[in-house]
């Protein structure tokens, strides 16, 4: 851990100002953790139903920081230059309010028939894996399977083993985008970050040896500026390595550096939900899937009657996500990556209307990456 110590020790310090002063409420992790939207809502926290009838069976849980995160990844509601509190800042999209561990563990405990899992999202700070296995600990008599968002950057192998042994059941690697030059560009040297991309992988490798075969998982963004060709070349890579393929369409977040970029275009991100299904199921692979000269998805490689059954099935377009006792996808963060009148990843199974939608945007070709881009220059 070379990079990555010179980042732990550099949020060491930041972490100094996290001790509250005396009487002062306790505003970070491990005493107080952010929660999404639907998550409080799914816990009765906040008010509210959710459109279409959609569920949640997942507590997503975010650490939280004074200091806040020493990321600054350009995507990002949380990097470090935009103004505000941290615990009042956003993670995507959607608003995340903060509650007490205890909190939250008495009324997980009080649901048990709404929750089968609850996930902790690390951030890149000195303190996090400390908290992170605090934390995990605090969940181990509720009744509900844990996963682990990871900060590669201040971790290694041996906090991974440490998690898994404080109950974790599922460790994944948010590394976001496709090529390395769009990594660094959004998360490391170009937006001065503490992110590498060959940490990111080894911390994927590492899971899937530590967690098991296909209980590692890796979030993708779709639409950073990438070609469908290089994130299905991602998406394969992913699968290849044993990990499963969490995906996300690219929303930009207000306050964050890519704010006035558009979101990702629906057929690019119908095509990848779509490649991506077929990929993790065996149909097809990143290299039997034919692309256009400007590397769009011309043909997935496999028998068109199949893939009109796959497609038909709605569920390549559903949110892909840890899973359940009992259910696909226990992670089904509704509307987290677009709006319910403009839904993205499905957080239920698309019916007849929303499949014949998903066709025509299947067949919407979209600008090209190079065009996508420049639309953002011209704004
Ligand atoms: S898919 Fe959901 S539950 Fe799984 S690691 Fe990602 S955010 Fe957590």
């Amino acid at each position: 851990m070379t990079d990555s110590n010179k980042v732990v020790s550099a949020a060491s310090a930041a972490t100094e100002k996290d001790t509250p002063a005396r009487d002062a409420p306790i505003s970070n992790s491990p005493a107080r953790l952010q929660m999404s939207l639907a998550a409080a809502m799914t816990l009765g926290l906040r008010s509210g139903i959710f459109y279409r009838g959609a569920t949640l069976s997942c507590i997503n849980l975010l650490l939280t920081y004074e200091s806040g995160c020493a990321g600054s990844c350009a995507y990002c509601g949380l990097q470090r230059q935009r103004g505000g509190r941290f615990s009042e800042k956003s993670f995507i999209r959607v608003e995340w309010p903060s509650f007490p561990l205890e909190e939250i563990i008495g009324r997980i405990g009080g649901h048990p028939e709404r929750v089968d899992r609850v996930c902790i999202s690390m951030v890149t700070h000195g303190k996090a894996v400390d908290d992170t296995l605090a934390v995990a600990r605090s969940l181990r008599p509720l009744d509900a399977a844990v996963s682990i968002l990871m900060a590669p950057t201040v971790l290694d192998r041996d906090d991974i083993v440490a998690l898994r042994d404080a109950g974790a059941e599922i460790g994944s690697v948010a590394i976001d985008a496709a090529t390395e030059e769009l990594f660094d560009r959004y998360r490391g040297s170009a937006v001065k970050g503490p992110h590498k991309w060959e940490r990111y992988w080894q911390c994927l490798a590492d899971a899937v040896e530590v967690f098991g075969e296909r209980k590692a998982g890796c979030h993708l963004i779709v639409g950073l500026g990438e070609t469908e060709r290089d994130m299905a070349r991602t998406i394969q890579k992913v699968y290849g390595l044993g990990a499963n393929v969490h995906l996300f369409s690219f929303y930009p977040e207000e306050g964050s550096a890519l704010a006035e970029r558009q979101p990702c275009p629906p057929g690019q991100y119908r095509r990848l939900q779509l490649a991506s299904y077929l990929i993790q199921n065996g149909f097809t692979s990143s290299e039997g899937i034919s692309y256009d000269d400007s590397g769009r998805i011309s043909d997935f490689g496999v028998d068109p009657e199949e893939v009109k059954i796959v497609i038909d099935s709605g569920i390549p377009f559903m949110t892909s996500g840890c899973p359940g006792k009992d259910k696909l996808v226990s992670c089904t963060r509704p509307y987290g990556d677009g709006p319910p009148g403009d839904i993205r990843s499905y957080p239920f199974t698309p019916n007849m209307e929303d499949i014949a939608k998903i066709r025509m945007e299947l067949a919407d070709m979209g600008p090209t990456p190079g065009e996508y881009l420049n639309m953002e220059d011209n704004r």
